[in-house]
């Protein structure tokens, strides 16, 4: 009997340390990946066909200007309207759009119709200098959405809420009746659906006057991307639409940020079909061609290890894609 219950007690230690070696070590495999150098980094960037280079690369901000410029251009003929979308790949690395392939990418799709991509940086500063902000998801969206760095917006890292005296460009436009509506779908409740998330005041300062701005936190990257068809696809869709994806995000945390990791190609690949049929989608709305796009593609941050917020050249780096 005795024997019977050592036997099995061994069996479930065995099992146990089977089925944790399975989970724990494809964790590890890149979550230090000595290859992953400065000079493989500026290898890789550039084999992607970027305009400008690591010296020249545009800080996130002007993403701000683009899309205010956008909006505040008058329409060309035959145009009746403005629309603008940012389809944010979270945590995506400028080096890893080596992976773009001509089919289902969103990437190659914009390129193949003229458009521009150009090195962009996170963290208040160009590559080397130190960086003035964490290079993390709170500080590189609200840059991108207030145009401004975190010594004015005040979000320095994660878990801040915002105050209303920089507002995104989700709101300033609608307020402005520049806009009719803006839509903002994540899967992160980080940015308006947790205490100290980025935007609770001002989805708060929306709501109260009754400002079209919607905030919409979905369950997953699959529920973003589906709610996201369902925006485009109404004939009615809102004007300035900012939809994060971030499978690349998520598997760069679990499984290590390097160009290396099969892991982390497949999931900028996914991200990249999503906006891929996203654009799609856009391009088979009945009013598409008396409407005027404006459709970007970026980031907020790169990675290294499993980690960002610092200086590395790999966590600094992002990129515009920009179909004008
Ligand atoms: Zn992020």
């Amino acid at each position: 009997m005795k024997k019977k219950i050592l036997i099995i007690a061994l069996t479930i230690v065995l099992v146990g340390a089977i089925v944790a070696s399975a989970i724990l070590i494809p964790k590890m495999e890149y979550a230090k990946d000595s290859n992953d150098t400065e000079e493989l980094f500026r290898q890789n960037v550039a084999l992607v066909g970027y305009e400008n280079t690591i010296e020249t690369a545009i800080p996130q901000t002007e993403l701000y200007n683009m899309i205010k410029n956008h909006f505040n251009s008058p329409l060309a003929d035959g145009k009746t309207e403005k629309k603008a979308i940012i389809i944010g790949y979270d945590g995506c690395r400028a080096d890893v759009l080596t992976e773009m392939q001509d089919e289902n990418s969103a990437i190659s799709a914009l390129l193949n119709d003229g458009a521009s991509i150009n090195l962009a940086y996170c963290g208040g500063v160009n590559f080397p200098v130190p960086n003035t902000q964490d290079t993390s998801t709170a500080p590189g969206w609200c840059s991108i959405l207030t145009g401004v760095w975190a010594d004015e917006h005040g979000i320095t890292g994660n878990d801040i809420t915002k105050s209303l005296e920089h507002k995104t460009l989700l709101t300033t436009l609608v307020e402005e009746n520049v806009i009719d509506s803006s839509s903002f779908i994540t899967k992160w409740k980080g940015h308006f659906d947790r205490n100290n998330a980025t935007y609770l005041e001002e989805k708060d300062y929306c709501e109260k006057n009754n400002l079209n701005v919607s905030f919409n936190r979905c369950k997953n990257d699959e529920a973003s991307h589906e709610y996201t068809l369902s925006e485009v696809g109404k004939k009615d869709c809102a004007d300035f639409i900012f939809v994060i994806y971030e499978p690349t995000d998520s598997t760069g945390h679990n499984y290590g940020f390097t160009i290396n990791n099969p892991r982390y190609k497949e999931a900028f690949k996914t991200a990249d079909n999503y906006g891929f049929e996203t654009i799609n989608a856009i391009k088979q709305r009945e009013t598409y061609n008396t409407e005027d796009w404006l459709i970007i593609i970026t980031s907020d941050h790169g990675g290294i290890g499993t980690e960002h917020g610092d200086a590395s050249i790999q966590e600094r780096m992002t990129f515009i894609a920009s179909n004008k």
